[in-house]
């Protein structure tokens, strides 16, 4: 029987296993892919407070270790269910399962991908799938946005700010995010709309160098040079698991706020899974500590 079982150990995880531990909880963390989480994708962090610069691995080695040197026990299992038995909660995983007092759902989002070959490699050379973390990066080039919902329109503001030249590229003829985004789109100078349009192919090997777009109308092909693609069509949060005992939004987020509580006692949430507005680090580590502490209330009664 531990006190607290934390699912996922990116930085909301990790940071509420710290919080935990500190409060002298058993701790384990069940982790099914990568520790240290989405963050170890980005070559470069630049916004996290008191770090001028640092890459994604080493903030998740750091975070690791620390938690580990607490006395965490972090396991790699890829959590399945979490059954409520009062008192106790049972949390099921591929490998077994395990009993703790309070469980954290700590699991994260996928951004969704275009599914393009080598994709996976120009991530962090080129391809970003998140303007408020890598934009800075591509300050006066040339970029790209892929959607046309309220996300990729917002990402298309930002960049234009900073970029020399910044293409949306929308399957539909129209755009799905709000009206109010794309007039201030449309009044920028720099802002050019590819609608109706898909992309067919990632040029580069090394590092993105353009992109080949294929209109849906008449199938013609062109070819766009570009130094930086976001990705911006949707985000997967990596919830199904935990519809029943924690609540889901009609967007698939645990239904939520900086509470960090879940309609089941004794199971919290923390980080990009729940409902909020803001998806970073801060604001996940934030989340970390509040569940952390809040399930240390609900143990200690
Ligand atoms: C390329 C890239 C660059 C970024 N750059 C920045 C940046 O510069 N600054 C910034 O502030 N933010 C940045 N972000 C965003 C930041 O990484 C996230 O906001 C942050 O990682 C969210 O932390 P989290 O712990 O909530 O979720 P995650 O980091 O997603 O961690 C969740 C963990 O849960 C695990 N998990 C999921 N389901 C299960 C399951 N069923 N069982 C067990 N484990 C599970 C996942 O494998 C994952 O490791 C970037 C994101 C990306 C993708």
């Amino acid at each position: 029987m531990h006190d607290i079982i934390i699912i996922g150990a990116g930085p909301a995880g990790l940071t509420a296993a710290l919080y935990a531990l500190r409060a002298d909880k058993s701790v384990l963390v069940l982790e099914k892919g990568t520790f240290g989480g989405q963050i170890t994708y980005s070559p470069q962090i630049e916004n996290y407070p008191g770090f001028a610069s640092m890459s994604g691995n080493e903030f998740a080695e750091k975070l690791v270790d620390q938690v580990i040197s607490q006395g965490a026990e972090i396991e790699m299992e890829t959590v399945t269910a979490i059954r409520d038995n009062g008192a106790t909660k049972t949390v099921v995983t591929e490998d077994g399962e395990h009993e703790a007092k309070a469980v954290i759902i700590a699991t994260g989002v996928k951004h969704r991908q275009t599914g393009l070959p080598n994709e996976n490699e120009l991530v962090g050379a080129g391809i970003s799938y998140c303007a408020v973390c890598d934009g800075a990066f591509f300050k006066g080039q040339t970029v790209a946005v892929l959607g046309g919902g309220n996300s990729a329109l917002q990402e298309a503001v930002l960049l234009s700010d900073t970029c020399k030249k910044v293409y949306v590229i929308q399957n539909l003829d129209y755009f799905t995010g709000e009206a109010r985004l794309v007039e201030k789109l449309k009044e920028k100078d720099n802002v050019e709309f590819i609608m109706g349009t898909v992309i067919s192919e990632l040029k580069g090997e090394k590092s993105l160098e353009g992109l080949v777009l294929k209109k849906e109308s008449d199938s013609s092909i062109t070819e766009l040079a570009v130094d930086g693609l976001f990705v911006a069509i949707g985000l997967i949060p990596n919830n199904a698991a935990f519809a029943d005992i924690a609540g889901l939004n009609e967007w698939g987020y645990i239904d939520s706020d900086e509470s960090c509580v879940t309609k089941t006692a004794g199971v919290f949430v923390a980080g990009d899974c729940r409902q909020k507005q803001i998806r970073q680090i801060t604001t996940a580590t934030a989340d970390g500590s509040i569940a952390a502490l809040a399930a240390c209330k609900y143990i200690d009664g």
